[in-house]
């Protein structure tokens, strides 16, 4: 067996985290607890990577916006540990009616040269947005929304967002009542989101969890060959074959898993715990 100069620790090291939105309240806690690393804040501007109310578009895809961050962070500070977390609110690719929260986590560990990222997909959010005529559907919106744990803007119109008129982050019933009653009186109209800032947003903080969480389950899986972490699937094989006729499905039959470090594979065999498909899936038993 090839000798490595691995395992890498976490313990006792201290990651810097990009976020100006609070994130280390929830990210902070799983992290110490369950690899021993300890989250410090880096005071970074981070409305340069994307803003969720447009005036900045983010750069680049969602991993290539948290990437930006972290080295953003480790650039600031340097230290070589650096996380940061980046959302995306879309409809569902099969239900449209539902809107869906895509969270990633990523580390980066610039003296290991290692990039892992956490990923939680969840249909539990409260985005939603609304042009509104009067203060009552203004105030049923925010039912729906959850407010007021959850913080709502107000705009004159979706496309106004470089408008003076935009305010962010409110929880007062009283000051969400008078901003909407000022904005209805000037244009005769109001558009209302939710706030989607970790710090606005306890559901949006609960999926950056579970997805800290993604992180860490790929931290302690460490190469059987050389200990490095983040032993995870790289690949996933169709073929499982159908209960009744045997033929190949498009269900995974097997997955790979594979080291960043040095490329040791390992297959497992039906991953997701079944030895067979259901025969709806199959196109010869269900065409
Ligand atoms: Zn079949
Ligand atoms: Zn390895």
């Amino acid at each position: 067996m090839i000798e490595f100069p691995y395992p890498i620790s976490f313990d006792g090291r201290v990651g810097v985290l990009a976020s100006m939105h609070q994130k280390e309240t929830v990210m902070a806690p799983i992290l110490l607890t369950e690899v021993g690393l300890q989250l410090q804040v880096a005071s970074l501007n981070t409305d340069q990577f994307g803003t969720f109310t447009r005036e900045i578009d983010r750069p680049g895809t969602q991993l290539e916006a948290a990437r930006l961050k972290a080295k953003a962070a480790i650039d600031l500070t340097g230290h070589s540990l650096a996380l940061a977390s980046e959302g995306t609110f879309s409809p569902h690719p099969l239900l449209p009616y539902l809107a869906c929260n895509r969270e990633l986590v990523i580390l980066i560990d610039a003296e290991h040269g290692l990039e892992l990222v956490g990923e939680t997909v969840s249909t539990q959010t409260n985005f939603r947005h609304q042009l509104v005529f009067d203060l009552n559907t203004a105030l049923e919106f925010a039912q729906k929304a959850g407010f007021p744990d959850h913080g709502l803007v107000v705009m004159s119109d979706a496309d106004r967002i470089q408008s003076e008129t935009i305010v962010k982050g409110i929880h007062q019933e009283a000051e969400l009542i008078e901003i909407v009653k000022r904005t209805l009186e000037q244009f005769g109209q109001a558009w209302l989101e939710t706030d989607m800032r970790a710090m606005h947003n306890p559901t949006r903080m609960q999926v950056i969890g579970d997805a800290t969480r993604d992180l860490v389950r790929k931290l302690k899986q460490r190469c059987p060959q050389c200990r490095y972490p983040g032993f995870d699937v790289v690949e996933r094989q169709g073929g499982l074959p159908c209960e009744w006729c045997g033929s190949p499905t498009d269900l995974t039959l097997q997955a790979i898993y594979g080291c960043q470090y040095c490329g040791f594979q390992r297959s497992l065999l039906y991953p997701d715990g079944k030895t067979a498909a259901d025969p709806a899936q199959c196109a010869l038993c269900n065409p």
